[in-house]
């Protein structure tokens, strides 16, 4: 039996989350997050959910970004910094195309937990149990390492707690600085092959250099030099979301300590399903990862249980497109006259990554580059023609200089993505695509 609402989900069905075989310790982890300080504060939740009431209106974007899995072992100050550097590039690239501000998410400090196509893998003839992300077993292919162990949501509440004071730090510490994320970009602009990118970097330039010259006031020039950043993840594993989330004393509603905004993955949205119920319950801003199975009779239970029948609370709900380049114009328009028709408010946004991945010939799971840009051209274009908002863009994708989607400037072929291909997941664009992706986008706004 539940023994408070938060729990409820635990009567619903358990999918995709492990099975941990030794209750006792499980339950002493549960007592421990419960103990622990949340890593985020309802009022942080309640200003990201009117951040994203005006991305819903067309009056700010959203930049959601990040690791497909966050790893133990690729942790460090470096990983961090050069994300943070790459999405304050691109945000500031897209607010030059947008003329709103950009509201900056990251899948961060929290997106541990992986939901699988498939229970099992099989290399050889050793068959074991599937990873599922560094909070539940390890990655290495051993019988040992796959076993889900509770202690690891302690080191992924630690990480997660070190990753955001990091975040916190830079984006009020000076690293932010309008002028120096635009020499950044002009560096990456100065490369031969970027040079289709050195007009907007120009002209940029000159807006930098006429409000210098205008003259700030030293409260202005305080607020070019810091940003507002948010961390969001994928609820996937409930107990240690409901681990950390907390009763707000002020009003007694529930916040997901967990993170700024959480969301539903694509095969965890059944609309009686556990993530659902739990995420129904929380005050957090929720995204819902909507694919080609997504039906419109389901999404409609979805949207009237995740905003609890208040279909004009916008900034509550965020639907995450994700259907792949060449089914965006079969399954888009449909759901946006199912959200039309309920007159619902609803930040649309598009994830071009996970309908996009294929097996490349050299056996490595891949995106190409211009299938990611194919998505998000689709997304512009329909919501165009509907006279909906194409309200943001969700990118899986890390600072480093990593091979794993193939295409970009550097135009990598399927050869190059043994060079440098770590991730623990899903293929991320690396610092250079995810910044033409930025630079794209802003031509395609403004169009
Ligand atoms: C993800 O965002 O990493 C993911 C697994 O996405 P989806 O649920 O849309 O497949
Ligand atoms: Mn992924």
């Amino acid at each position: 039996m539940p023994t408070s609402a938060i729990s409820s989900w635990r009567d619903r069905e358990r999918i995709q989350m492990p099975v941990y075989t030794d209750p006792t310790a499980l339950r002493a982890v549960e007592a421990r997050l419960r103990q622990l300080p949340p890593l985020v504060f309802a009022d942080e939740a309640r200003r990201l959910r009117t951040e994203l009431a005006a991305v819903s209106r067309g009056e700010a974007f959203l930049l959601q970004g990040g690791d497909c899995a966050e790893s133990f072992d690729q942790f460090g100050a470096d990983q961090v910094r050069d994300f943070f550097k790459v999405m304050l590039q691109m945000a500031m690239v897209l607010t030059y195309g947008a003329k709103v501000p950009v509201v900056k998410v990251g899948r961060i400090a929290g997106q541990f937990a992986k939901p699988r196509s498939a229970p099992t893998e099989k290399v050889g003839e050793v068959e074991l149990p599937s990873y599922r992300g560094d909070i539940i077993n390890g990655f290495d292919f051993t019988e040992a390492a796959r076993v889900p162990d509770p202690e690891r949501m302690l080191q992924a509440y630690t990480q997660s707690a070190a990753t955001l004071n990091m975040l916190r730090g830079m984006a009020k510490g000076g690293f932010a600085d309008v002028n120096k994320v635009h020499q950044w970009t002009l560096d990456f602009t100065a490369e031969d092959k970027a040079e289709a990118y050195r007009d907007i970097a120009n002209a940029l330039q000159d807006t930098l250099d006429f409000i210098r010259a205008a003259g700030l006031s030293p409260r202005k020039a305080e607020e070019l030099a810091t940003v507002d950043f948010y961390s969001s993840h994928e609820a996937l594993l409930l107990e240690y979301e409901e681990g950390l989330t907390r009763t707000d004393p002020m009003t007694g509603e529930l916040v997901a300590g967990s993170g700024h905004l959480i969301w539903i993955g694509d095969r965890t949205r059944q609309p009686d399903g556990a993530h659902v119920d739990f995420c129904r319950q929380v005050i957090n801003p929720i995204g819902l990862k909507c694919g080609p199975t997504t039906s419109s009779e389901d999404l409609k239970v979805l949207i009237d249980t995740l905003m609890n029948g208040k279909l004009d609370d916008a900034g509550r709900l965020m639907l995450i497109t994700r259907f792949g380049a060449d089914k965006v114009e079969e399954h888009l328009p449909r759901l946006i006259d199912t959200v039309e028709e309920m007159g619902a408010k609803v930040v649309w946004t598009c994830d071009p990554m996970h309908g996009n991945t294929i097996k490349s010939a050299t056996g490595y799971k891949t995106r190409p580059f211009e299938n990611v840009l194919g998505e998000v051209q689709e997304f512009f274009r329909v919501h165009g023609e509907k006279g909906t908002t194409p309200g943001g863009v969700h990118f899986e994708m890390t600072g480093q200089d990593v091979t794993e989607c193939t295409g970009g400037l550097r135009a990598l072929t399927d050869e190059d993505l043994s060079d440098r291909y770590h991730t623990a997941c899903d293929p991320r664009l690396n610092a250079s695509q995810a910044l033409e992706l930025a630079f794209l986008v802003n031509q395609l706004m403004r169009a």
